[in-house]
């Protein structure tokens, strides 16, 4: 014999059932069947809120019922040729008949018994299969309707009745004993018992799984299968993992492990009967009959496979008990879960520490109160005498769980888990390891649960690719170019390094367009080009753009810094403090005042966030990264001198003195035009930007320099400074001859002008830096140094005479994008 059982979903509308005959058809020839169906899908919900609203003397009640009744007969007048409808369209309304009358007291004596509502919580299952056992008749196929509750005994505890192993097994062996019993296939209604009062029971949410169990164990089945709306038992939730994968076989161990912990696809007990008797389950879809689904049967498979599946569950407390006088009494172990098993709280995790000073359990959170009455109560003395303290609750939390029985040979698997968790910013509460070693589960933030369990299927299954999450500020022409270089290099990226980058945000100063899967770069699906979904997009401030990153809560999120602003240089703790990776070639943050620096970098090795800004000197070149080289292994920066913005080494070298007719105004204006400047540019002339360049670059050889520190010899007159950019052009119109006094004064010496920025440790080890216009003579390493290049040359222990030369483009828009999409690269592997 074999059973078949189908869910709710399975069986929740016509043309579902109609998938159902067909199944059982095709299987119903090989051998003796028992079909188990759930209620039609949503039907056990309605008749909770029905008892309840009809108890509550809720005249609301009545709808309910007539909804009921429609959904039935609409099910029935689908499934059965008119000519055999009213005989079942009877059987329906004699049922709903039994509903009313049932729920008429409950109206009138506005009280409700767990006895009263498992008996209308039974009236699901009874319509449902009744309905399907006539659809079956009308196929042609004989059946025999068997009544659950006759077969299936259980103890009082309605609602979750605890089976009653010795009567069922009987009931249902003498049952199928006699020979006029013995039928090719029977139908029954799933989640239905009763106690030895005659009393309806139910088995608990979910419970017809366990029904199909029952009868499988005792009629000794060759197989019993659990048709539902997926194909098999998943890596994860596929409600929560989009890449979730069906997992071909499983121990009996490893499933139980994973519904326990969340994984609703199998209600709990439902394994145990069938593993003691050595029946395999499969899990199959109803709706995809042809994919082979999951087999659980005895073994764990021999794979790499070691993690199995990943669950959890929502809506867990976590109670604690402290305090010193619990150090070394067992009692007090004892005493708690006496306490919590008397009110029959389930207890789902239990923690300890080493030190004996507290233990935590993890329960769900609707026995949360009783929990604290129950445990105080019982410790009442012990808190009166400050031995302990009162019991500690903490919410909103879920427990997330690591299944595999193969985990317990691979080290290392929990330190993966919690490295990877630790990364993006989610902290554990508690941790618990079966002494199997089945499961690894940890309890965190709720808000966390969907992040953790991505983050985690990303790590244990999904060998494709590590997908990262992108939020761009700043879509000017740096952001821009990253953009579109972005874009070209998805697929490399994905088939290459084995990375997705899925940019999430895209903002400017005043637009923020969000889509947490992703925004469609190739404005494929009617989409625009994002420019304009950018110009579509919602208003927002820089502080509304962080608040969504960080209610976004995605993994692997990397924040994009391509702005000149100070503000958005702001958010960089406040991210980093939530382990999100911030990229910048905004430069403001790392030559803010010394102690903030620290306090970035400080907080990204804290959160694990990778912190990275090579392009605030010299664009993509490898200054910053080779320096960081350079010092991790043990050298001592003593020297640097170099030239430092492609600005002004492109407004010097093409800035001849008037002589080609180009006044200096006029080549700084060209400088602008081509994207070389700040869109200020007299951050570039002032000195202001290359001071910033050559202090990150002391401080991130070692030394705590402050910007007030530089000297700065400015070429600029005072006069410059006032005004606008506009302003500015003018000004340098009026002050030509005297740029073109300073440009002669060196071509007189046979030497040409560079912005030189220089830093020097002296003798006590203390830094000094200083920038500012230098004459160079033709033996200078500078001196050929043409376009918007840079050159910096390194001086330390390792390099002392001749300098590391670092030498190539330091400004533009394409070079600073590439720079700024290798950080996010970098970020993205750490
Ligand atoms: P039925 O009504 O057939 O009993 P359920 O709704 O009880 O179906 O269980 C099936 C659902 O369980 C799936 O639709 C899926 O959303 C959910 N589910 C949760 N975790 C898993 C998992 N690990 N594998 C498969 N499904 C899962
Ligand atoms: N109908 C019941 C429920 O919804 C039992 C089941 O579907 O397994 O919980
Ligand atoms: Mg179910």
């Amino acid at each position: 014999m074999q059973v078949l059982k189908f869910g709710g979903s399975s069986v929740g509308t016509s043309d579902a059932i109609l998938k159902v005959i067909e199944i059982v058809k095709a299987r119903v020839k090989a051998t003796p069947t028992i079909v188990v169906v759930s209620a039609m899908s949503g039907v056990t919900d309605q008749l909770i809120l029905l008892a309840q609203t009809a108890s509550q003397g809720n005249e609301a009640y009545k709808t309910i019922i007539q909804n009921l009744a429609e959904k039935h007969e609409a099910a029935v007048l689908a499934l059965l040729p008119t000519p055999q409808q009213s005989g079942t369209l009877s059987i329906v309304q004699q049922l709903i008949h039994e509903i009313e009358s049932n729920c008429e007291n409950l109206f009138l004596q506005k009280t409700l018994t767990m006895c009263k509502q498992d008996q209308l919580m039974s009236y699901g299952e009874i319509l449902s299969s009744k309905i399907i056992a006539a659809a079956f008749e009308a196929e042609g196929l004989d059946q025999v309707w068997l009544d659950s509750r006759a077969l299936i005994k259980t103890n009082s505890a309605y609602f979750n009745a605890g089976l009653d192993k010795t009567a069922t097994s009987n009931a249902i062996q003498a049952y199928f004993k006699i020979p006029t019993n013995q039928h090719a296939l029977y139908i029954a209604p799933g989640f239905i018992a009763s106690d030895t009062e005659g009393h309806t029971t139910t088995l608990g949410r979910g419970g017809s799984d366990y029904t199909g169990a029952i009868y499988a164990a005792y009629i000794n089945a060759s197989v019993l299968e659990i048709w539902t709306d997926v194909s098999g038992m998943m890596t994860a939730d596929p409600r929560i993992v989009q890449h979730a994968k069906a997992i071909p076989k499983i121990s009996y161990q490893e499933a139980m492990e994973l519904s326990h912990f969340g994984a609703k696809i199998i209600y709990p007990p439902s394994i145990l009967p069938v593993m003691h008797a050595h029946i395999p389950l499969w899990i199959k879809n109803t709706f995809e009959p042809e994919h082979p689904g999951t087999l659980i049967e005895n073994a764990s498979p021999k794979d790499d496979h070691y993690v199995r599946g990943i669950s959890s569950i929502k809506d867990i407390c976590l109670l604690s008990l402290e305090g010193a006088g619990m150090v070394g009494i067992p009692e007090f172990t004892k005493r708690l879960f006496d306490a919590l098993s008397k009110k029959q709280i389930n207890v789902i995790l239990i923690t300890q520490s080493s030190s004996e000073h507290s233990i935590s359990v993890g329960v769900n959170l609707q026995d949360t109160h009783l929990a604290k009455i129950a445990v105080d109560a019982e410790f009442e003395q012990e808190i009166n005498t400050q031995m302990l303290e009162p019991l500690i609750i903490e919410k909103e939390l879920s427990i997330i769980a690591l299944v595999g029985e193969q985990m317990r040979n691979q080290p290392g698997v929990s330190g993966k888990m919690f490295s990877v968790l630790g990364r993006n910013g989610i902290n554990i509460r508690a941790i618990a390891q079966g002494s199997s070693e089945k499961n690894i589960t940890a309890v965190i933030a709720s808000q966390d649960e969907r992040k953790a369990i991505n983050v985690l299927h990303e790590t244990f299954f999904e060998y494709t690719y590590k997908q990262v999450n992108v939020y761009i500020a700043g879509a000017g022409n740096v952001g821009g170019k990253l953009i579109e270089q972005i874009k070209k290099q998805l697929s490399y990226l994905q088939s290459t390094l084995r990375l997705k980058i899925n940019i999430a945000g895209i903002a400017n100063s005043k637009k923020q367009l969000i889509n947490i899967e992703g925004i469609d770069l190739n404005h494929s699906n009617q989409q625009h080009h994002w420019r304009e979904q950018l110009a579509a997009a919602p208003s927002g401030t820089i502080t509304d753009y962080v608040t969504a990153i960080l209610n976004n809560n995605l993994r692997n999120s990397i924040f994009v810094d391509v702005t000149p602003n100070a503000s958005v240089a702001d958010s960089y703790a406040q991210l980093l403090s939530k382990a999100v990776a911030v990229v910048a070639c905004n430069k403001i943050a790392c030559s803010s005042p010394y102690a903030h620096y620290v306090k970035l970098k400080t907080l990204a090795r804290n959160y694990n966030a990778a912190f990275l800004f090579e392009t605030n000197v010299g664009a993509s070149l490898p200054i910053i990264g080779t320096l960081n080289d350079l010092i991790s292994s043990g050298d001592k920066l003593n020297k640097i001198e170099a030239v430092l913005s492609g600005t002004l080494n492109f407004v010097f070298n093409n800035y001849a003195g008037g002589k080609d007719g180009k006044t200096f105004a006029q080549v700084v204006k060209q400088a602008q035009d081509e994207g070389y400047t700040e869109p200020d540019p007299r951050l570039d002339l002032g000195g202001t930007d290359v001071m910033r360049k050559i202090l990150i670059l002391a401080r991130e050889a070692g030394y705590p320099l402050e910007m007030e520190a530089i000297v700065n010899e400015s070429f600029l007159p005072a006069a410059c400074f006032n005004g606008t950019v506009a302003d500015f052009y003018n000004e340098m119109e009026k002050q030509e001859p005297h740029f073109k006094y300073l440009y002669d004064s060196a071509e007189a010496v046979g030497c040409k002008l560079k912005f030189i920025a220089k830093f020097e440790s002296d003798t006590n080890g203390e830094g000094n830096a200083k920038v500012g216009l230098q004459h160079i003579q033709p033996s200078s390493d500078f001196y050929h140094l043409y376009g918007k290049d840079n050159l910096v040359l390194f001086y330390s222990d390792r390099y002392p005479e001749l300098p590391m030369v670092i030498k190539g483009a330091g400004a533009g828009a394409d070079v600073t994008a590439s720079g700024v999409f290798a950080d996010i690269i970098r970020a993205a592997r750490i």
